[in-house]
């Protein structure tokens, strides 16, 4: 059986988990933290790096640092995680869906501006795949009516768009750390602050509402309750984990681009002959091999393809019902214009096994049961 995803392991895990054992100081914010948090500072130019508990409490960080207040609106595509909506849900938005672009699956930044209205505060930019939104566009808008963008950058940790690292490019930036994302520790995220005046308080709110970290910093003498927060900062354990794959951060991206490619040129003859399309990277993007998907004719072939590979012991997925047609979506939502290619694309994308160390001669019989699915199919 090959399964969708195993969870990277490097292999200096234990033993930084072990050395945060030895500091004696397991809860947030201790030294393992702080190598994370430098290292994205170093490596990725980020203006203030915080690892949190998950990227959905990063996101709801971010919904809390934008002031958004009951009855504000929020644009984000529909074809994403809850998490990108119920964090602004929880502070009282009405979410408004923009439908994607069929090639990248990103939202269509030429469908933001007839969306916006008097209440709409922010903009969030899911990079689906990792694989980055038209980000100056959507900056460009953001900026003619003073909006905040928020990147939902989950899946997009080493990407980048025109040289910037997705996370980096928006006033703020959420990461993944789950053990289905590039980089993980089992459970976490980080929230990327790019704009100084969200700087100070976005310490305060994931630290309880406190401004502990001043304290800390002897900046204050005692540490007292200020603002809006909650619990949002990982143990030094989940840190120590975390900091031995970003040590190997460059490793892991390069043995999963060289999977994404075998998979593509794999696959290219099919899409060349109509059966199926492969994913498209839009050339200011440089994508992190996050997953690998390919999109059938509809439902109906995707269901029956699954059930075949299935059969072969493999183990495909797809995602992301349409939020604006779940039940929570059309209470909390509504789509802007017409749902030409959320639903319709939604239904036709497969995601193929992609993890670290997944082999080639793996990747080479999901490509040989795929290729024979089509020849039963069309007898060519
Ligand atoms: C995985 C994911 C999330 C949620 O991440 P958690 O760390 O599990 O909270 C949010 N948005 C997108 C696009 C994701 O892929």
């Amino acid at each position: 059986m090959i399964p969708f995803n195993i969870p990277a392991v490097t292999g200096n895990e234990i033993k930084y988990i072990e050395e945060a054992l030895y500091l004696l100081k397991l809860s947030g914010d201790g030294v393992f933290t702080k190598r994370c948090h430098e290292w994205f500072e170093l490596n990725f130019l980020a203006e203030k790096a915080l690892l949190t508990t998950s990227c959905t409490h990063a996101l709801e960080m971010s919904a809390i640092l934008a002031d958004i207040k009951l009855g504000d609106e929020v644009i984000m595509p529909s074809y994403t995680f809850v998490s990108t909506a119920n964090a602004f849900v929880l502070r009282g938005a009405k979410i408004v869906f923009v439908d994607i672009r069929p090639d990248t699956m990103n939202i269509n930044e030429k469908l933001i501006e007839s969306a916006i209205t008097k209440k709409t505060k922010a903009i969030v930019a899911v990079h689906y795949a990792g694989v980055s939104c038209e980000m100056d566009e959507i900056l460009r808008i953001a900026s003619h009516y003073d909006l905040l963008v928020i990147e939902d950058a989950a899946q997009g940790v080493m990407s980048r768009y025109k040289q910037k690292h997705l996370g980096t490019i928006g006033h703020m930036g959420c990461y993944s750390f789950h053990e289905t994302k590039n980089y993980n520790c089992g459970e976490g995220g980080a929230l990327l602050v790019n704009d100084e005046r969200f700087i100070e308080r976005s310490e305060i709110i994931r630290e309880k509402g406190t401004n502990r970290s001043k304290f800390f910093r002897g900046q204050v003498d005692k540490y007292t309750w200020v603002d809006l927060g909650s619990s949002y900062l990982p143990s030094e354990i989940n840190a120590a984990f975390l900091y031995a794959q970003l040590d190997m951060a460059t490793n892991i991206n390069l043995n999963r681009l060289a999977s994404w490619n075998h998979y593509y040129s794999g696959l290219l003859h099919l899409q060349k002959r109509g059966f199926i399309d492969l994913p498209h990277v839009p050339s200011d993007c440089e994508h992190n091999a996050h997953m690998f998907y390919i999109k059938t004719k509809d439902l109906d072939e995707r269901t029956n393809l699954i059930d075949y590979l299935m059969k072969n012991e493999i183990l495909s997925v797809f995602h992301y019902i349409p939020l604006h047609n779940a039940d929570a979506g059309m209470k909390y939502g509504r789509f802007h214009g017409s749902d030409l290619f959320t639903t319709q694309e939604s239904e036709r994308l497969l995601r193929l096994p992609m993890y670290y160390n997944l082999k080639n001669s793996e990747i080479e019989y999901i490509v040989g049961l795929i290729e024979r699915f089509y020849q039963k199919k069309f007898l060519y």
